[in-house]
């Protein structure tokens, strides 16, 4: 049996066909979304017809309550846990550093950052060898703008997602041992609705020039590597960072 997977944000983008691919791979699947239930309800539903198992289950991950509850809907309707996605993240508006709030600062850190963290805190006291769990594999999504800063448009989130590469490779190590696997995607410009938070939907086609092989990326193209990491063809890796980013 290969258990559930908690993907966060699976309503919509990279999270959502992740959900559908998890199904198709033999999870049950937990569709976390924040506030779009329609959207979840589809992914849910397009699983179910394929006859998978999967449940939408609402939770900010910028809100420790959400999360501690998120984990207990789990325990009690799926199948034990086996893998988190760390999906689900946010952007803000095109800003210089200079122009950045302290709001604003916290949201995106607080989002992207400390609901990775204590998601996966809730997924390693589920899943380690020593705490009586089977193992599993933990991915974080993370970005390439963790290495490319972002300058004048979100350098607070770029800076989030290099949070987020230090923490992989810290935890990867952490839970070597108990039986986890804990390694991160970094995608590069992707077809989703992201972009809308930044004030420029069409971001990718603009940017794309940038990129060595001239075309944003799909969805599917990051879920499928994000699955590879945590399935047993990836055995032997932890720890690492895989680019999804056409070259760039
Ligand atoms: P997206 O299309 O904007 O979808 C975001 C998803 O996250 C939605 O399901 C949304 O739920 C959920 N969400 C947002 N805030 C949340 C919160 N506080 N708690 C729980 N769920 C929340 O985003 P995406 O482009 O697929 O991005 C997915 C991940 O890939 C993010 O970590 C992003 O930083 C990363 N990434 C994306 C790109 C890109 O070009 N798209 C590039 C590099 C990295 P609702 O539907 O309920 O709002």
């Amino acid at each position: 049996m290969k258990g559930s997977i908690i993907i966060t944000g699976a309503s919509r983008g990279i999270g959502a066909s992740l959900a559908v691919r998890a199904a198709a791979a033999g999870y049950e699947v937990c569709v976390n979304f924040h506030s779009n239930q329609g959207a979840a309800d589809e992914v849910v539903q397009k699983i179910t017809e394929a006859g998978g198992r999967a449940i939408a289950v609402q939770g900010d991950v910028a809100v420790e309550q959400d999360i501690l509850s998120l984990f207990k809907t789990v325990d009690r309707e799926l199948a034990p846990l086996t893998a988190l996605v760390n999906n689900a993240g946010i952007l803000e508006t095109h800003a210089s550093v200079t122009d950045m709030t302290f709001d604003r600062l916290q949201r995106v850190m607080t989002t992207n950052v400390t609901g990775s963290f204590l998601c996966a805190k809730e997924a390693v006291t589920r899943m380690a060898l020593s705490k009586g769990g089977q193992g599993g594999g933990i991915v974080n999504i993370s970005s390439v703008a963790a290495r490319l800063g972002s300058p004048h448009e979100y350098v607070d989130y770029a800076a989030s997602k290099g949070a987020i590469d230090a923490f992989t490779i810290g935890l990867a190590k952490e839970v070597a041992e108990d039986g986890i696997r804990v390694n991160a995607v970094r995608p590069g410009v992707i077809y989703t609705d992201i972009h809308k938070l930044g004030g420029e939907p069409d971001r990718v086609d603009r940017v794309k020039e940038n990129v060595p092989m001239k075309r944003g990326g799909l969805p599917e193209e990051v879920a499928k590597a994000a699955l590879w990491l945590l399935s047993e063809e990836a055995s032997y890796s932890t720890g690492i960072l895989l680019d999804v980013s056409g070259g760039r």
